[in-house]
C-alpha cells in the first residue's frame, strides 16, 4: 500500500507565502465574501515534490501547530498550501489585484481537526480510560463529546460539544437481517468511553477523506493491467489519508534528533540514520561526563 501512494505528488512555491487582507471573490456570481486574512504564494513558479514519501511524519507536523501565522507560514512554505476546498480566489480592494489563497480561519480550523483527531488517537491507542472519561458522556439516549482544546477562543464555528453519530455509523460485519441502528448501539456497555471514542474518531477521519481523497484506477505502463487506488485531491487529503493509514495499523512515525520524522524498519530503531545514532551516542557521552564532574 505505501508504494501505492507515494506518486502523489505537490507544490510549493520557490519565493515563499505571504499573508493579505483581502476578500474571497465567487468566480461564478461575483459575490465577495468577508474581509479576512488569506495565504497566498509570491508569484516566481513552484517545485514539485512527493508529499507522502518524502515526508511520513507530514501528519505529526501539521497537528503540531499552533494557530498562528507565522507557524502556518512556515509550515506552508515547506510543504505548500493545503489545496482542495481551501483554495478560493482573493482580491484586496484598493488594489484590485487577484490572488489564489486560503483563509486563515480555514486553516486553524483544519488544524484544530487533526490535533483533536491525535490527541483522541493516542488515547485510544494508550487504552488511557481517564483521559477519555473526560471528553466522552453519556446521556439518556446519546453519547455526547466534550472538546478540551480551547476552540472558543480560536472559532467560533467549530463545535465545543457534539452528539456521537452512533446511529449514522458503518461497522466492518454485522449479522445479516439485523436492524443496523439497535444492533450498533447493543454493542457498547453503558458507560464506555473506548468504543464511543474510536467511532468519534472514524466520523472525523471518514468526513475529511470523503471530500479530501478519491477513488480511482490507474493503468499500467503497459496499458495491460489497472490498479484500483485511493488518492489525496490535495495536501490536506495527503494528511488525512498518512493518518488514516496509522489508525489502520501502519506504524506510526517517530522523530529522530536531527528533527526528521521516519518509519522505524526494526522495533529497536530510534535514529534516521546511522550518523544520527552516532551523535546521540557522543551527545550522552558527553552529557554523561558532565553529571560525573557535577557530583565531585
Ligand atoms: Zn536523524
Amino acid at each position: 500500500m505505501t508504494s501505492d501512494l507515494i506518486y502523489f505528488n505537490w507544490h510549493v512555491p520557490k519565493n515563499r507565502h505571504k499573508w493579505i487582507n483581502g476578500l474571497s471573490i465567487d468566480l461564478k456570481t461575483g459575490e465577495l465574501g468577508k474581509q479576512e486574512f488569506y495565504l497566498a504564494p509570491e508569484p516566481g513558479g513552484h517545485r514539485r515534490y512527493m508529499p507522502l514519501s518524502e515526508y511520513p511524519g507530514l501528519y505529526k507536523d501539521f497537528a503540531v501547530l499552533t494557530t498562528d501565522q507565522k507557524q502556518i507560514m512556515d509550515f506552508a512554505n515547506k510543504y505548500g498550501l493545503l489545496g482542495g476546498n481551501l483554495r478560493e480566489m482573493i482580491i484586496m480592494k484598493e488594489k484590485r489585484s487577484r490572488y489564489i489563497g486560503e483563509s486563515f480561519n480555514k486553516w486553524k480550523m483544519q488544524i484544530i481537526r487533526l490535533k483533536e483527531a491525535v490527541l483522541l488517537h493516542d488515547m485510544i491507542r494508550n487504552n488511557n480510560i481517564k483521559g477519555l472519561s473526560d471528553l466522552i458522556a453519556w446521556g439518556d439516549s446519546c453519547i455526547k463529546y466534550k472538546s478540551k482544546l480551547n476552540i472558543k477562543r480560536n472559532l467560533k464555528k467549530l463545535k465545543k460539544t457534539e452528539t456521537i453519530p452512533i446511529y449514522e455509523q458503518l461497522i466492518a460485519s454485522r449479522p445479516p437481517g439485523v436492524e443496523h441502528h439497535s444492533y450498533l448501539f447493543s454493542l457498547i456497555p453503558h458507560g464506555d468511553v473506548l468504543a464511543p471514542a474510536k467511532i468519534y474518531l472514524q466520523t472525523i477521519v471518514n468526513q475529511q477523506l470523503s471530500s479530501e481523497t478519491s477513488a480511482r484506477i490507474i493503468l499500467s505502463p503497459d496499458f495491460q493491467e489497472s490498479k484500483l487506488r485511493i488518492e489525496p485531491n490535495s495536501l490536506l487529503g495527503a494528511i488525512w489519508l498518512q493518518f488514516a493509514r496509522v489508525i489502520n495499523g501502519q506504524k506510526e512515525p517517530i522523530r529522530c534528533i536531527c528533527n526528521t520524522w521516519f518509519i522505524p524498519k526494526r522495533p529497536d530503531q530510534t535514529h534516521c540514520m546511522r550518523k544520527c545514532r552516532q551523535r546521540a551516542y557522543e551527545n550522552r557521552k558527553v552529557n554523561r561526563g558532565k553529571s560525573h564532574e557535577r557530583s565531585y
